[in-house]
């Protein structure tokens, strides 16, 4: 439930509210805004009795939140949430911006290069997972935190800010130290103690949609962060499994915009894993662009036919840069633009 106050409420009003809410035994969330000010209630399963706060004053109106991800919803907050990163980047503005890298981080070679390879076609984000969550546990389980000292030195040579996966607690501990994004991967999207801790670690979260969730279930995910207190959150679709084997997953474009009708949330587009094909992910990142995504990630590496993990998704360089050519062309059309590394410094 949101009580909304009238234009020039007073600080007294407000905490009144406050109190109220609090005495009735829920938890009162003040949400200041340019235009109004109101303060949300959180903590009820089902409908609450208004009728002690619609007479105070200072109280304009009740909305009742019809939906059961309260906080996520556009109810909630009308206006679309910019997550803001170091160096001025933005999701969810008006910007666009490219998250690419490795599927996982290998070597400090690989990483560095990757890094600049990214750069230098205009991501402003590196990827990579030190940690990685593999169907079969004989495959590479990724370097563990070397790997994240590795993506440390690649920000300090190029500016790039850094957005890795996190897959248990201790996970969100040390990724949350170093990196610009904890990344909450497809596999862990219903991990609901590990979505409690990310929401409390005070990083921006990437949460990925499961691997076969419901947009409905994305969004309650990433209410848990923001249950803890997390706003700074960018949802992804990359893909849902399907009956047709002819992809690895079966890319839902359509997310992009129900997720931006039901949530003021950013969402962006991960057409490598969506796909699960070199060939089909430019496509995919223009028509995920144009379908109006916050961002792309793509997975690229210096040499795809010697990655660890992923290699069949991952594109040449070459392809990257003609795919950062593109979106650009994209997302001017649609009145957006690509965010520049330059913005990154380095
Ligand atoms: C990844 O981004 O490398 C990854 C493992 O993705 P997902 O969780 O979407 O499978
Ligand atoms: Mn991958």
């Amino acid at each position: 439930m949101l009580i909304v106050m009238r234009h020039g409420a007073t600080a007294d009003e407000v905490q009144k509210v406050i109190s109220v809410i609090e005495e009735m035994g829920y938890q009162a969330t003040p949400m200041p805004g340019a235009q109004r000010t109101a303060v949300g209630l959180v903590g009820n399963d089902g409908r609450v009795d208004a009728s002690r706060l619609e007479g105070l004053p200072g109280v304009q109106e009740v909305i009742h939140v019809s939906k059961p991800y309260k906080q996520v919803s556009r109810e909630w907050r009308p206006e679309s949430t910019v997550v803001r990163l170091a160096g001025g980047v933005t999701v969810g503005g008006t910007e666009v911006v490219a998250i690419a890298g490795p599927c996982s981080l290998e070597t400090e070679r690989q990483v560095l290069e990757s890094a600049r390879i990214v750069k230098e076609a205009g991501a402003v984000i590196l990827r990579g997972g030190a940690w990685k969550p593999r169907s079969s546990p004989y495959s590479f389980q990724g370097l563990g935190r070397p790997g994240l000292k590795l993506l440390a030195k690649a920000r300090e040579e190029t500016g790039l800010l850094i957005c890795t996966e996190a897959m248990d607690p201790d996970g969100v501990g040390w990724v949350s130290e170093m990196a610009d994004i904890v990344q909450i991967g497809a596999r862990n999207m219903q991990n609901f103690s590990l979505l409690k801790v990310a929401g409390r670690c005070g990083k921006p979260i990437l949460l990925k949609r499961g691997i076969s969730a419901t947009i409905v279930e994305l969004l309650l995910s990433a209410e848990y962060l923001l249950a803890e207190g997390n706003y700074d959150v960018i949802l992804c679709e990359r893909g849902v499994r399907s009956f047709d084997t002819m992809t690895r997953n079966l890319f839902d474009l359509t997310a992009i915009p129900v997720v931006h009708k039901l949530s003021h949330l950013p969402i962006i587009a991960d057409p490598s894993h969506g796909t699960g094909l070199r060939d089909k992910v430019i496509p995919m990142a223009r028509a995920a662009v144009a379908a109006g995504a916050d961002g792309i990630m793509v997975e690229v590496h210096p040499n795809p036919e010697e990655a660890l993990s992923d290699g069949a998704q991952t594109l040449y360089p070459e392809q990257f840069t003609q795919l950062m050519r593109e979106v650009r062309i994209i997302a001017e059309a649609i009145g957006r633009r690509v965010a520049e590394p330059a913005a990154v410094g380095a």
